[in-house]
């Protein structure tokens, strides 16, 4: 037996890509959930339009990027010879980015404080454009990370809706590197459910099958598409 013919699980490749898509399609199924209840965000970031292509040519259609200076410097040329292509924001927003940001993107998985959020309600009535959002949950509560604690997601949450006015879709979750990922993922499924919120943005390349057994909506799978940055 050669292994020529097997697919790399890393590397920047439709092959790659294909081969996060069946490991997608067999979480789905040990879990007995539709892989249509999972979206893969292909995650971009640091990747320039070369690298980029070749991924959308082999079909994928949902893309994150982390910093809306880089999205807004490579993507518009891309969204218009691809008009069918979402893109996602799973990088911290600043205030004086939400302009650019609601402009840009399809998704903000980056809520994560009342600035934020006021600064989003008043671009989206402006530009009339309603990307699906989701507050980020800071679940191992680290102090350089961002979103909100766990303790206060259920006041923030409410004060999204109440105050601001913003539909919230979803909770998106980044564990600590050095943990177990499915006490984070378990914990974050727990506040949306408490919430009646329904996506969960949770699982990246080392851990998104862990993720979907969790009842991740949302995976955010980087470097086993594209390879290492
Ligand atoms: C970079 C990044 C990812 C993807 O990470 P990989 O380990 O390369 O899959 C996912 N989520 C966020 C928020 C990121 O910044």
């Amino acid at each position: 037996m050669t292994k020529a013919n097997v697919a790399p699980v890393t590397g920047r490749s439709p092959d790659a890509l294909a081969a996060v898509e069946a490991e997608i399609a067999r979480a789905c199924r040990d879990a007995q959930r539709d892989r249509a209840s999972v979206t893969l965000i292909a995650v971009s970031k640091t990747f320039a339009a070369d690298a980029i292509i070749p991924v959308i040519a082999a079909g994928q259609r949902v893309f994150g990027e982390n910093r809306v200076q880089e999205a807004k410097a490579k993507w518009p040329a891309l969204t218009s010879a691809y008009p069918d292509v979402a893109l996602h924001l799973i990088g911290p927003l600043q205030s004086n980015k939400a302009k650019e940001a609601v402009a840009l993107f399809d998704a903000i998985h980056s809520v994560d404080r009342p600035s934020i959020c006021q600064a989003l309600a008043k671009e989206i009535e402006s530009q009339n454009r309603h990307p699906q959002l989701f507050v980020q949950i800071n679940t191992g509560e680290e102090p350089q990370k961002a979103g909100i604690a766990p303790g206060e997601a259920d006041a923030f949450i409410a004060s999204c809706r109440d105050t601001y006015g913003l539909t919230i879709s979803g909770l998106m979750c980044i564990p600590p590197v050095d943990e177990p990922p499915a006490a984070h993922f378990a914990l974050t499924a727990k506040i949306a459910a408490r919430n009646g919120l329904t996506n969960l943005s949770m699982g990246m390349s080392a851990d998104f099958a862990t993720a979907i057994m969790l009842g991740a909506t949302h995976v955010r799978v980087g470097s086993a598409i594209f390879g290492h940055r």
